[in-house]
């Protein structure tokens, strides 16, 4: 740095008044000299930092806009490259790329290749096929480019080396009388295109150095210069000798000294902690260090990480991946979602991480995203973006009929409904699985600008960056992209973004990249990332355009080899641009791919350096470094690390077990749970527990309506009914999406119950029966129209899906009929859905609740839904419950399941007094009740008991509430545990745990022993 601010600072003082134009890779650079240079205590005035294409866009932008051309972006030269290679494929125009694929990666590289074609000033006509490996191949690549050429020309479009050809032209009309000064920094790339525009520019381009190198060629993309005389060069430090890098035979002796150092660690992350630690050992103000790493946005992120937890501040030249930001978040988010079929998951994921600004409420206040989140799931709309407002619709009629502070609710979900089609409306439908990428563009755009939250001004920058990159795609080229193309194309248009990208900042650390690094005039440097894969860089050639044939074609189109010079040459560079002290590390494991990784043969040269010793090889390099710095031991930078320390500090791992519970309480509870779960008591973790009486026992509880599926469920495990009823623990609502089926399994059985309904409700308006004539055609006619409405609500995933289920559903029927029709004794059927305890909702039963009376002054009020109540005979009654699933749990009860299957018992009490209650008989008896299996499944089966001990029902009744009144919500030793909900609850071992205990608590258990009696 000292070389460059020497150099321009004479150059200003020469010329203090004169226009001096530097031209610099960026404006980042340009700023970093301007502030040193005045650190300094130079003095300047009138000197002005650009970049090449904004300095050619100055001189030739007024003429070219004149013209009525425009600038093409990069955005949508991939568009049209996109859109020319489609064009041709399928115009099967192309024999050598035929097999390519349109894909995000092809057309990068097919963009590069006709860049550096286009930088070389290599028009279409200069090609020819003898100068490829293949004919077909340069006959393709003529024609790309050739498309290229006459697209830019017919749109009026104007590319980067049309600006400099332009530029070029018209700054040798007025180089002679500009009397401007042109700078440019020594060590810089250019294509010929470039060097051209700054021939054409000035005859006497002042070139800056930065770095010196002796002995090293530059490579030829450089500006040449005239090798002077180094004798002036007197090194001080190792780090000044520095240049002779690669001539190591001229160099001077190594000094013993700190200036240039190393070392290795466990992956990038540890890499950079080891900075850290040397910061704060050293006691180095953050504001005297410059961190140089390889390109992009790995180890910014990794600071960024530090960062937060840590509390210091950085800036990055580089800037931050888009994904710590909540538009990028959104943006990945959106993607996914359209990728997947518009899972409501996806969609409730982004509204609970409060990224989304969501609708307003009565008040103005803004609605819970958590709100709107279980909302959507509540609404079961699964997938697909056709059944969002129906799904919605579905839940608002449902809400209407039962929630009882319903008029709030309902508002709330309208609302959540309209704020769902304005999110959807943004997003156009695939149709025949093409999609318009400028549609798709203009969607997500709007979508992002209107529902994305912004919270500070990274967010801002990320939501500007990504909205204006689809912006300038949407406004190019319409190109019908399939699905996996669009979302591939999507990710990879903004893949390139990085947001908060700034030079350096007082009191802050900063990072820079290799290609930037060195500017900022800082005592103290890391170049960090210094592994194999970094410096020089890849040996892969371009795959497009191979290293032969680029030679064929012009000797201005770089190869493989030019590259890896390159990037030894600005290395070298570099770190001959560093004052002070520098130290160099690599990462010697990659964590992520767990395979260990070596050092750039640039580390290798550094420590020959340093040694003085051109002979040294890796073996001895990777001695002298000693052990990669890790997890532990040194001084700790953060938390973690201090943890692990403090753990870990011998070498062996101690118990850090009580101090992790002092600090979380919920693990120490977890903890406890586990220990009294392991040992032999029992104890509130395994449901013994004292619970108010009155709150959850039917017999003392009078307004708690029982349903049979709850008595079951007690019976089953009374655990998983305190789990469910008194602690109120639910399975998460997201439901499982399925495309292979259109209703899952309790619609399936209620639409099979609703067709059975209807058809049986007409037979018995007309006074028939079934048998009496074919009714296939009138059964399936009614469930077209019941399948119908249930399609409006619930669209199924495809049209072949739907037929399928349809069906399965005519097999139903047609299994039903038969069942019927095979019956020898005929009965009468007379109610059908028949309700109770359900207000609104009583269909052919009552509204109250069945109050069933099991001791003398002891009842309980029981609510549920008889599918269908059959007359046998005078006062003799029967019960049938349908079920569309399979017979076999049920094939062995003889009255009561042992207490598992007690609904049949339950409704025949019930539809007694509901019979009672409508008047239909006061002495009705159901002397057979049970079930029936009218599917595939089920066999067209019929499961029936036949006048049940009433008196054995109410001892079943009375020990199973006895286990609510006692509190012992137990788990039992034979519960099946396998489908039940909670398993993740329970842990794998939950019955040999528990079998484990009966012994020493017989009396808690002994319930379990009762209901086997009840078979
Ligand atoms: S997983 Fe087993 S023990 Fe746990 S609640 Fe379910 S049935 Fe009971």
């Amino acid at each position: 740095m000292k070389n460059l601010l020497n150099v321009l600072g004479q150059f200003c003082a020469g010329h203090l008044l004169d226009e001096k134009i530097f031209i610099v890779p960026s404006y980042l650079t340009g700023h970093q000299i301007g502030e040193e240079l005045a650190r300094s205590g130079r003095s300047w005035v009138n000197l002005r930092f650009v970049t090449l294409p904004s300095l050619a866009m100055e001189i030739a932008g007024t003429e070219l806009s004149s013209q009525g051309l425009q600038q093409i972006s990069g955005t949508a030269t991939r568009v049209l490259i996109n859109h020319i290679f489609r064009e041709l494929k399928e115009g099967s125009k192309l024999l050598y790329y035929k097999d390519l694929e349109a894909q995000a990666g092809i057309i990068d590289v097919i963009s590069r290749s006709i860049r550096d074609l286009r930088g070389a000033g290599i028009k279409s006509v200069d090609l020819h096929t003898d100068q490829f490996i293949d004919k077909d191949k340069g006959h393709e690549t003529q024609l790309i480019l050739k498309r290229y050429e006459e697209e830019l020309e017919s749109g009026k479009f104007f590319d980067t080396p049309l600006l400099y050809k332009t530029a070029a032209e018209i700054a040798i009309k007025s180089r002679a009388n500009s009397g401007r000064h042109y700078l440019c920094l020594q060590d810089q790339i250019f294509s010929k295109v470039e060097r051209e525009f700054l021939d054409f520019l000035t005859e006497d381009l002042l070139l800056v150095p930065h770095g010196k190198v002796v002995g090293m060629a530059r490579p030829r993309r450089m500006i040449q210069v005239e090798v002077k005389e180094q004798k002036a060069l007197v090194p001080k430090t190792n780090l000044e000798r520095a240049p002779w890098l690669f001539t190591m035979k001229n160099a001077p002796a190594p000094f013993k000294d700190n200036t240039l150092e190393m070392f290795q660690a466990v992956g990038p992350t540890n890499e950079c902690k080891e900075v850290l630690r040397r910061i704060f050992t050293e006691k180095i103000p953050f504001d005297r260090v410059e961190i140089i790493h390889p390109g992009g946005v790995v180890y910014p992120s990794i600071f960024f990480v530090l960062s937060e937890k840590m509390g210091f501040s950085f800036s990055s030249s580089e800037g931050l991946p888009l994904n710590f930001t909540v538009p990028g978040k959104v943006f990945s988010g959106i993607i996914d979602w359209m990728e997947n079929d518009y899972p409501v998951s996806d969609l409730c994921r982004l509204l609970e991480s409060e990224s989304l600004k969501t609708p307003k409420d009565e008040e103005g206040k803004s609605l819970s995203s958590l709100k709107i989140s279980r909302t959507l799931k509540e609404a079961k709309i699964g997938w697909g973006m056709d059944r969002y407002i129906h799904r919605l619709k579905v839940l608002y009629r449902e809400k209407k009929s039962k929630t009882e502070d319903h008029a709030e609710r309902l508002t709330e979900i309208n609302k959540i409904k309209g704020w769902t089609k304005s999110v959807l409306d943004l997003f156009p439908v695939w149709e025949e699985e093409k999609i318009d990428i400028d549609d798709l563009c203009v969607g997500i755009s709007s979508f992002l600008k209107k529902f994305c939250r912004v919270r500070d001004s990274r967010d801002g920058d990320a939501l500007g960056k990504i909205t204006s990159r689809l912006d300038e795609a949407s406004s190019f080229k319409a190109i019908s992209f399939s699905k996996d193309e669009a979302v591939e194309w999507l990710r990879s248009t903004v893949d390139s973004l990085s947001v908060g990208n700034a030079g350096p900042k007082p009191g802050s650390l900063y990072l820079s990249s290799y290609r930037e690094g060195g500017y900022s005039g800082r005592e103290f440097s890391f170049i960090v990332g210094l592994d194999q894969g970094a410096v020089p860089g890849s040996r892969l050639p371009d795959p497009i355009l191979l290293d032969e044939e680029r030679e064929d074609i012009s000797e201005d189109l770089s190869v493989t080899s030019d590259r890896l010079r390159e990037n030894l040459y600005l290395m070298t560079a570099l770190l001959s641009s560093l004052s002070g002290q520098a130290v160099l590390s690599f990462p010697s494991y990659d964590v992520f791919e767990e395979r260990p990784s070596f050092p750039s043969s640039f580390l290798l040269q550094v420590f020959r350096l340093i040694e003085g010793n051109v002979e040294l090889d890796y073996s001895v390099l990777m001695e002298s470094l000693g052990e990669s710095s890790g997890f532990v031991g040194g001084v700790e930078v953060d938390e973690t690390g201090w943890w692990l320390d403090v753990i870990a500090g011998d070498g062996r791992f101690k118990d850090a077990k009580k101090s992790l519970k002092n600090l979380y309480p919920f693990i120490a509870n977890g903890d406890l749970a586990r220990g009294k779960r392991a040992g032999p008591d029992l104890s509130t973790y395994d449901g013994l527990v004292m619970i108010s009486r009155e709150e959850c026992n039917p017999l003392k509880k009078k307004d708690l309506s029982m349903s049979a599926s709850r008595i079951e469920k007690l019976a089953r495990c009374p655990y998983g009914y305190f789990l469910r009823y008194v602690l109120g623990v639910l399975p998460p609502d997201e439901i499982e999406i399925d495309k292979a089926a259109w209703l899952d399994g309790l619609e399936r059985g209620s639409l099979l119950h609703d067709i059975l309904c209807v058809f049986m409700r007409g037979l018995r308006e007309r006074g028939e029966s079934v048998g009496e004539k074919d009714f296939r055609e009138e059964i399936r006619r009614v469930a077209e129209k019941v399948m119908e409405l249930y399609r409006e609500e619930n669209p199924p995933p495809s049209e072949a899906v739907f037929e399928k289920e349809r069906r399965e559903i005519f097999g139903a029927l047609d299994i039903f009929l038969k069942a019927e029709e095979k019956r020898e004794e005929k009965v009468e059927p007379i109610l059908f859905e028949v309700n109770f305890g359900f207000e609104g909702e009583k269909g052919e039963g009552i509204s109250e609740s069945v109050i069933l009376e099991i001791g003398p002054g002891i009842s309980f009020r029981l609510k549920g839904k008889i599918d269908r109540i059959d007359r046998k005979g005078r006062g003799s009654y029967r019960v049938i419950d349908y079920k569309t699933g399979s017979y076999k749990a049920y094939e062995n009860i003889k009255a009561f399941g042992k207490g598992k299957s007690l609904q049949h018992a339950l409704y025949a009490e019930a539809a007694e007094r509901i019979l009672k209650e409508k008047k239909i008989d006061e002495a009705a008896r159901v002397t057979v009740t049970g079930y029936s299996f009218p599917t595939g499944r089920g066999d067209g089966r019929e499961i029936l008991i036949e006048n049940f001990d009433r008196a054995r029902l109410k001892e079943l009744l009375l020990d199973l509430f006895a286990v609510l009144e006692k509190g012992y919500f137990l788990v039992n030793p034979k519960a099946s545990c396998d489908f039940c909900d909670y398993g993740v609850v329970c842990g794998k071992d939950v019955i040999t745990r528990t079998k484990e205990k009966i012994e020493t608590n017989a009396e808690q258990f002994a319930v379990f022993d009762r209901l086997e009696e009840f078979e």
